[in-house]
């Protein structure tokens, strides 16, 4: 019998192996390990690689996010749309900074938050959009960013599991005024540690980003304070000359990428293109195979990067545990939508009905589908699979 995991971060490792080893020696050898070359470097890179003209990396994908809605002056009172199907620290980053979470129901094709229900939930106290790029595959932007611009909201990318991903040719994190991501090391692209990035194109946002994430200290720190003060509009003044790394303009952060993770992040990024192919590839062979099983969909505009791959089941927990007896894992992504959690309930807000959320948490289950898998490996899970729909 195989024995197929879920996810299998070692076996990319070991088509690299050489090289990261080189990567790591080279760092400890430098003796530069907090935001020196590597990061830099790895900021440019992956700046060019995502389209946009800055990219501040941090200490991983949820301080990305709280980072991103402080520097977008997101505070207590604020509303946040977003979707109930996502990650936990989607949810997390809005009520940390004191914000509230506004859900909006997913869309069952896309299982993306579904943009003709937006309007309806803005208020006068709506601040932002947070869309989630979620299991690979963006959000409809352009809806998205109209609405944006009809009620001049802002809009934060979640894109954690979408690094790659593209809709009309962009790239997931480039469209709106912020992009966040993660390099967790199960992510597409992914580090030996914790790991994220910010991305946008405004300069003034990348400099309060990047005081943001170290202390608001010297120089970048001065200008980040200006340009947070209310109604900045005038020139920020030359700073003074006496100032040092040890002045400091505001109550930050200390969340940054350190050396070791951007020098493997700078071995990986180049491979990045063909894995994600390689995964699509094993998605259209699922989709092809898997007849009478409801297999994901690719949105028209879309370029899917499969950081999941989700059937939509009638019964989980029958086909997880009939896996689990092929040998092969499964996983649910994710069981408890976020307006269900216990933290939600706290706010008494009227989420409108969401439904498909609820459908999507109870009734789907995701198969393995990494860059290294091979052909009998798929076609192993695929047989599995049509076997268990002939039981049930
Ligand atoms: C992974 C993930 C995050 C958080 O990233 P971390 O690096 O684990 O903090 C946020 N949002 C989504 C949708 C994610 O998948």
């Amino acid at each position: 019998m195989m024995q197929i995991p879920f996810m299998d971060v070692k076996a990319q490792y070991h088509t690299i192996e050489d090289e990261i080893k080189h990567a790591i020696l080279d760092v400890l050898n430098s003796g530069e390990y907090i935001l020196g070359e590597q990061v830099k470097r790895f900021e440019e890179e992956f700046a060019t690689y995502n389209k946009v003209s800055y990219a501040v990396a941090v200490g991983n994908g949820t301080e990305a996010l709280i980072i991103a809605l402080k520097a977008l002056g997101i505070g207590p009172g604020d509303e946040i749309i977003t979707t109930p199907s996502t990650f936990y620290a989607t949810t997390e980053s809005i009520l940390q900074v004191g914000a509230v979470p506004v859900y909006v129901d997913i869309n069952m094709d896309t299982y993306l938050l579904d943009e003709t229900k937006i309007e309806s939930c803005i208020t006068d106290k709506t601040k932002a959009i947070l869309p989630v790029h979620l299991y690979g595959q963006c959000a409809n932007m352009e809806a998205i960013l109209a609405i944006a611009k009809k009620y001049q909201l802002k809009v934060i990318e979640d894109s954690c599991q979408a690094v790659g991903a593209e809709f009309k040719g962009k790239k997931a994190g480039s469209m709106g005024d912020i992009g966040c991501f993660s390099f967790f090391p199960t992510k597409n692209l992914g580090c030996a540690g914790d790991g994220g990035m910010i991305v946008t194109n405004n300069k003034e946002l990348a400099t309060v980003c990047k005081s943001l994430r170290a202390h608001c200290s010297g120089i970048n720190g001065y200008e980040a304070y200006h340009i947070m003060k209310p109604n900045h509009l005038e020139e920020i003044q030359k700073p003074p000359q006496n100032i040092s790394k040890y002045n400091h303009y505001g109550v930050c952060y200390n969340s940054r990428l350190d050396e070791l993770q951007a020098a493997i992040l700078r071995v990986k990024l180049p491979h990045l293109e063909e894995w994600n192919g390689l995964r699509r590839e094993h998605a259209a062979y699922y989709c092809e195979r898997l007849l009478g099983v409801k297999t994901p969909i690719e949105a028209k505009d879309c370029y899917h990067t499969y950081h999941l791959f989700i059937l939509r089941v009638n019964n989980q927990a029958y086909y997880i545990n009939y896996l689990k007896k092929k040998g092969i894992q499964s996983g649910v992504y994710y069981p408890v939508p976020m307006h269900l959690q216990t933290v939600c309930n706290f706010e008494k807000k009227d989420h409108q009905i969401l439904k498909n959320a609820e459908i999507l948490a109870s009734k789907s289950i995701a198969i393995p589908v990494y860059p290294e898998l091979s052909k009998e490996e798929l076609d192993y899970i695929i047989g599995a699979i049509l076997e268990a729909n002939h039981g049930y």
